[in-house]
C-alpha cells in the first residue's frame, strides 16, 4: 500500500464510500479503509428514503442501486399499545446493507479510490501538511482525512458527544414471518421501552432494527425478549425465533461531537452526529454530508485555513442539523405513551396530517448550492 495519499477516508459505510468516490472523481488519490470484511451487515432498518435517493440521483448512482432488486416501500404501519395508523409512503426503498454498502464501495473503486477492507485505522500525529494514520504496525500519511467511521469515530480530540440516557440500537434478521407482515410495508411497533422496525429485504429475509432503553434490555435479559414484548404490546403476531436469534447491538445512538472538523480533517455521516433512528433518515444524512464535504476537502488539499472548518460546520448544520431537530422531536413524542397514541389517532382520522412531515423528511438537500 502507498504510504502517501491525498485523502484517507476512514469507514466505508454510505458516507465514507460516497465521499471517497466523489473525491476520486475529482482527481484525488484516495484510500478508503474499513475495519470490517465486506460485504458486512450493519444494524439498520434498511429503509432508504427519497432524500437519500435524490442524493444518489444527483451523483449518478441511483440506477446502480435500484438494479439490486430493492423493494419499493408503500406503507408505514405504526402501532402502540393503544393506537395504530397506516401512513402512505410516496417513495423510498428497502435494501439490505450488505448489498447497498457493497455497491457504494464498488462505485468508489470504479472511480479510482483504493479500498482496503479488514483494516482498522487510528488517527496518529498531525504533520505539517496532514496526518499520520496508523494501520496496525504500519503508518501512512494523508493530506486530508475524512472520518466516516459511524457512531464510534476514532480519535476525535474532544470525544464523540454521546448523549447520556440515549437509546441503544439492536438488529437481527429472520428467515420467515407470519402472513400479517407484508412486503413493501415498514412495520413499526412502538412501546415505552423502545421501538422495533420490521421490513422484508430484497432476498426475502426479514430485517429487524430497534432502538431500546438500555435499562429495559437489562431488565428483560436481552434484546430478543424486549423486541418480542414490544411487538406483543403493539397487538401484532409473534415472530417465531425473535427471542432466540442472534442480535447485534450498537453504542448509544444520539450523539453530537463538539466539532465536525479538525485541521485537514472532516467528519461526515454518523460520525458528525446522529439522532436515534425513528424517522429512518441516517443514510440520507450520511450521503448528503458526504457529497457536501467533498469541495471542502478538495480546498483543504490546497492548504488549510480554519475558515474551511468553520464553513463546513455551518454547512453541515444547515444540511443536517435542522433535519435532526425534527427527528429529535418525533423521538420525544414517541417516548410519551399519551402523545404517541394521540399522534397516531390524529393521523388515522386525518391521514394528510402526516404529509407535511413526510415532505420535509424527504426533501432533497440543496448541497450543490452551498459550496465553499
Ligand atoms: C436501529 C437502527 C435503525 C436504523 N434504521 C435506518 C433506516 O431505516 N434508514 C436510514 O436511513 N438509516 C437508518 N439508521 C441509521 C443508519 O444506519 C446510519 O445513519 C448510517 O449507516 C450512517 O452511515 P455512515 O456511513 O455514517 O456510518 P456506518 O454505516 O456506520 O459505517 C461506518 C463504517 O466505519 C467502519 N469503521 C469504524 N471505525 C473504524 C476504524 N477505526 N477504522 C476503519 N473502519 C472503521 C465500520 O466498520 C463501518 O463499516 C438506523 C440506525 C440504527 C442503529
Amino acid at each position: 500500500m502507498n504510504a502517501d495519499w491525498d485523502a484517507v477516508v476512514i469507514g466505508a459505510g454510505p458516507a465514507g464510500s460516497l465521499a471517497a468516490r466523489q473525491l476520486a472523481l475529482r482527481g484525488a488519490r484516495v484510500l478508503l479503509l474499513d475495519k470490517a470484511a465486506f460485504p458486512r451487515p450493519k444494524v439498520c432498518g434498511c429503509c432508504i428514503n427519497d432524500h437519500a435517493l435524490s442524493t444518489l440521483r444527483s451523483v449518478g448512482l441511483l440506477d446502480c442501486i435500484l438494479k439490486l432488486d430493492a423493494v419499493p416501500l408503500r406503507i408505514m404501519r405504526l402501532a402502540t399499545a393503544s393506537a395504530h395508523a397506516d401512513v402512505a409512503l410516496e417513495a423510498g426503498i428497502c435494501l439490505s446493507r450488505e448489498a447497498f454498502d457493497q455497491a457504494l464501495v464498488d462505485a468508489a473503486g470504479v472511480a479510482g479510490a483504493v479500498f482496503s477492507p479488514s483494516t482498522e485505522a487510528a488517527v496518529g500525529d498531525e504533520t505539517h501538511d496532514g496526518w499520520n494514520i496508523r494501520l496496525g504496525s504500519d503508518t501512512i500519511h494523508a493530506r486530508v482525512v475524512v472520518i466516516a467511521a459511524g457512531l464510534r469515530p476514532p480519535s476525535m480530540r474532544e470525544g464523540n458527544g454521546a448523549e447520556p440516557g440515549s437509546r441503544i440500537g439492536a438488529g437481527a434478521t429472520l428467515d420467515a414471518a407470519p402472513n400479517f407482515y407484508r412486503r413493501h410495508v415498514v412495520h413499526m411497533a412502538c412501546g415505552s421501552d423502545g421501538y422495533v422496525g420490521i421490513v422484508q429485504l430484497e432476498d426475502g429475509r426479514w430485517n429487524l432494527a430497534a432502538a431500546f432503553d438500555r435499562d429495559a434490555v437489562r431488565r428483560v435479559s436481552g434484546p430478543g425478549p424486549l423486541a418480542a414484548q414490544i411487538v406483543h404490546q403493539a397487538g401484532w403476531p409473534a415472530l417465531p425465533g425473535l427471542e432466540q436469534c442472534e442480535w447485534r447491538g450498537t453504542v448509544t445512538l444520539t450523539r453530537h461531537p463538539r466539532r465536525v472538523w479538525d485541521r485537514r480533517m472532516f467528519l461526515v455521516g454518523d460520525a458528525a452526529g446522529y439522532v436515534e433512528p425513528f424517522t429512518g433518515e441516517g443514510i440520507a444524512w450520511a450521503l448528503a454530508s458526504a457529497a457536501a464535504c467533498v469541495p471542502w476537502a478538495l480546498r483543504a488539499l490546497d492548504g488549510w485555513d480554519d475558515s474551511l472548518g468553520e464553513g463546513w460546520t455551518r454547512m453541515h448544520q444547515r444540511l443536517i442539523g435542522d433535519r435532526q431537530r425534527l427527528c429529535r422531536t418525533a423521538s420525544r413524542v414517541l417516548r410519551s405513551p399519551f402523545w404517541s397514541a394521540a399522534a397516531l389517532h390524529a393521523v388515522r382520522l386525518v391521514p394528510w396530517l402526516a404529509s407535511p412531515v413526510l415532505r420535509r423528511l424527504n426533501a432533497p438537500s440543496q448541497f450543490e448550492k452551498a459550496m465553499p
